[in-house]
Parts: structure tokens; sequence; C-alpha cells
């Protein structure tokens, strides 16, 4: 028999499935007891909540012989009674010709709503209630709205529309308000996870509780991407599915791995920083990846602070939004990894210092040239001046190392051809912001060496790194927000 994915055999059968909608699962129960059930309904909530899902039960409820048996006698019906799944018109619901299911997304054209809507006005063959099933209602176009308009103001007998939108203030009020509006919540991870576990159980196999919940946070409310999820995870699973396994699966980097890199920006540990950054990129994971997990697991953190009564997020907020910015910089930057990089650095130590340490540093490489010093005070006033308003740039310079000044010539180096050809793209601008620092006109020499030391604004040998941190401790934190702005 053919693999049947997760998302369709956990979509719920019965109301008492419908997970994290309680308030619409027993508002609807006591409704259709009572058979008070509206013709029109207007579903409510981002993707994945179970709109379609709870429209498709109540289509089928509104022609369960048992639900209508219980509606004459007057007994109160259970959730997990509807619909019952067991009479004629429940088993032979997926393929009756009176239900129409109709997605606004992928169908636009007023023909084919028109031809859809059209058979509104004839009676149902077999069942009691003709029903429509409308997705994405709000991509309808004007016209379509309106013969909808038209057949929720005056409808025929025995017709009922449910109305499914992620976008409600993009659905014309005179729709709003002839419906019934459902509202869906997004799903909490501490419903998502425990029901991962059981789904999993039933197919034979373990999900650990750390494992069900990093694909409940990751589906953000979502049940049908958490299903999505866990479908990928179980299809690479033998026994069990571990924590580890979903990060494989799915592309993720393990929380250990982020949280190292988060106390080494905390706490403000440049090597410790490089370390951690290296270590993320090893696992083979993109720069953006790597970027929205941090925004994640940082979001995550705080919240776990405010659980414990904590208020002061700020340096978090700072780290957030460094990295927001940073991830929106590496779309089609070329060098994301560098960005990346470079904003860690930047968070824990701003690029200003180096103007006022940079004569305490030793000189990395044997230096024929006594002007480096002044070389280096220009080629650090550049990457001051044109770091806050453009990363690009500054990356390319964390890979330059100055090795000579002579007369009106600055000589850069670099160890890579590739980020030498990047700087020349570059190298106008760097020019123009040197001859302001210098205050005089100031020519650029690259060179590429492959047996260059590493450059100063990363990787930094040891004593110098010390020193520089000892440097740092004096200047206020407030410079590096500044740079970051
Ligand atoms: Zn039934």
């Amino acid at each position: 028999m053919a693999y049947e994915a997760l998302y369709t055999r956990g979509r719920p059968k019965t109301l008492s499935h419908l997970i994290g909608q309680e308030h619409i699962s027993t508002a609807l129960t006591r409704a259709i007891s009572s058979g008070r059930l509206s013709h029109a309904y207007l579903l409510v909530g981002t993707r994945g909540t179970g709109k379609t899902s709870t429209a498709r039960l109540l289509a089928k409820a509104m022609n369960c012989e048992r639900v209508h048996e219980a509606q004459n006698s007057g007994r109160p019906l259970e959730k997990k009674e509807i619909p019952c799944n067991k009479c004629d018109s429940c088993r032979n619901f997926d393929s009756s010709p009176d239900n129409f299911e109709f997605d606004a997304a992928s169908n636009r054209s007023v023909e084919d709503v028109t031809r859809l809507l059209s058979t509104a006005y004839l009676s149902p063959l077999r069942a009691r209630v003709k029903t429509f099933i409308i997705d994405e209602v709000h991509m309808l176009s004007f016209e379509a709205v309106n013969s909808i308009l038209k057949l929720i103001e005056e409808p025929p007998p025995n017709v009922a529309f449910f109305l499914a939108t992620t976008e409600i203030n993009k659905v014309p009020m005179t729709i709003r308000s002839r419906c019934q509006v459902l509202n869906f919540r997004l799903i909490p991870p501490q419903t998502i996870a425990p029901y991962l576990m059981t789904l999993a159980r039933r197919l034979n196999v373990t999900l650990h509780e750390d494992a069900a919940k990093k694909i409940a946070r990751l589906a953000e409310g979502s049940m049908r991407d958490a299903l999505t999820y866990l479908d990928q995870c179980y299809a690479m699973a033998d026994k069990e599915i571990l924590l580890g396994d979903v990060n494989e699966t799915l592309g993720l980097i393990s929380d250990e791995k982020l949280d190292e890199i988060i106390s080494a920006v905390t706490s403000k540990d440049r090597a410790a920083v490089a370390r951690a950054v290296t270590n993320a990129f090893r696992s083979g994971l993109a720069a953006n990846a790597i970027a929205e997990s941090l925004i994640t697991r940082l979001r995550d953190i705080e919240f776990e602070m405010l659980n414990r009564g904590e208020k002061n997020f700020s340096e978090l907020d700072r780290i957030i939004d460094a990295l927001r910015k940073a991830a929106s910089e590496m779309y089609g930057s070329g060098i994301p990894d560098i960005i990346l990089e470079m904003t860690l650095m930047k968070l824990v130590a701003p690029v200003q210092i180096f103007n006022a340490v940079q004569t305490s540093l030793p000189a990395q490489n044997p230096l024929p040239n006594e002007n480096l010093d002044a070389g280096r005070k220009i080629f650090y006033d550049v990457v001051n001046l044109l770091s806050g308003e453009d990363a690009t740039v500054t990356s390319v310079l964390s890979k330059a190392v100055v090795t000579n000044f002579t007369g009106d010539t600055l000589t850069l180096s670099f160890k890579s051809k590739m980020f030498a050809e990047m700087f020349d793209k570059q190298r106008q601008k760097f020019e123009q912001a040197a001859s302001k620092s210098a205050e005089r006109a100031i020519k650029v020499s690259v060179v590429v060496d492959k047996n260059l030391a590493p450059p100063v604004l990363n990787n930094m040998p040891e004593p110098a790194r010390s020193n520089l941190f000892g440097a740092l401790e004096v200047f206020d934190a407030s410079d590096a927000i500044k740079l970051n702005d």
C-alpha cells in the first residue's frame, strides 16, 4: 500500500480530534446538538490551524444520519460523535457529488466560480445539504465575491457555505457580516508536541520529547507544518526519532551550537565567537539558516526569561536586531558567511576602538615599512567610516591586512584571490574614505599572498587579542550599538 502522508492521516476525523481549537469544537458541538447551524461560515486563521478540516467535518456532520437521529430525539451529541464516520453518508463523503471544494488561490477566474456556484441552485443529488468549501476566499475576484454574496444573502434551500481565509481584512465587510465567524488560534507548541508523540506511537516509532518540542516550536502554530516536519523525520527514522535526527533531517543547527555562539557574544569573548561560528559553519549550514536559527533561539531564551520573571532583555534584543539586519543584507550579497561573522564580531566589540588601540598592536608580519602604523590608522578609519553604511565593504575589509604604506600608496594583502577581486569592486569607495582620513589622495595597491598571516579583525593571534580586549574594556558598549544602527 502506498505511504499515506501524516498530514492526511493526522487529519481530524471528528470534532474531538480538532487539536488546539477547543473553543471552536465546543461551540460547534453545542450548535449541532441543538440544530442551530448556520448556512454560511467564515473560517479565519493562519495556515495549518485546521480551517479546511473543520469545514469538512461540518459539511459531513450536516449530512450524517446519526447526527440527525440525535438531533431529532433531542439527545445531546459528544464531540467524538460528530460526525459518526459510519453511516452511508459519512462513508461516501469523499466522493459525494454534493460536496464542492474550491481553492480560490489557484482558480480565480469568474467563469470557474460562476460555474461552481450556479450548481447551488439545483437541489442536492443524494445528500441532505449541498456543501461548498472555498479556501482562500479573499483571493476571489470582485465579481466572484459578489455572486457568493448574493447566495449568502438569499440562500437556496439545503445549501451551506464554508469560506476559509488567512487574511480576514481582505474579506469584504458585506461577506463578514453575513457569516458565522470562526476564529482559529495558532496552536501552541505545548499542544502540538504531545500530539506528535501520540501520532508517532501509532506509527510504532518513539518520538523523543525534546525532538517533539523542537518540531512543535518550528511549526509556529501550524499543525500542518508540524505534521509535514514529522513526516520528513519519520521517513528517515528507524525505531526512534531523537533531537539530533530532527536537526539533521530538517537541516537545523543544534541548540547547543546556537547557545555556544550566543554565550560567546554575551560574554564578549571574541575568540570564542570565532570558534563557535566556525563550528556552526562546519555543520554545513548556510549562514542565513544559522542567523535565522539564532533569532528563533534568542526569542525562545527571552520567553524562558520572561517565565522566570526577568525583565531586562536589552542585550538579547540588541543581538536580535543586529542579526535581523544581517539576515536581510545576506540575500544576494554573495558573502553571507562573512556578514554573519562580522555581525557577531561587531556585537562583541565596536570596530571604532581600533583607532585608539592600534598603536599598541604588535606587527603581525615582519614589516619593511615604518609608516605601517600610519597606514593602519587610515585603514581602521576607513573601516569605521564605511562599516555603518555598508556591511559588504566591512566584510571584505575584514579579510584584508595592511602590509605596506609608502608615499601615497597603501598596500592591502588578501589571502584569497576572491576577496582581492571583491575588494577591487569597492576600491573607489575605499580610496575616497582613505583620502578623507589622510587628508590627501591615497591609492591602494592589492596583493594576493597565500601565506599571509590572519587579518587583524578576525582570528587575531594571542597575545595581541588579550591586549586588545584589555583595551576594549574601557569603551562604552553604546559605541557598538551605534555602529549597528
Ligand atoms: Zn455519519
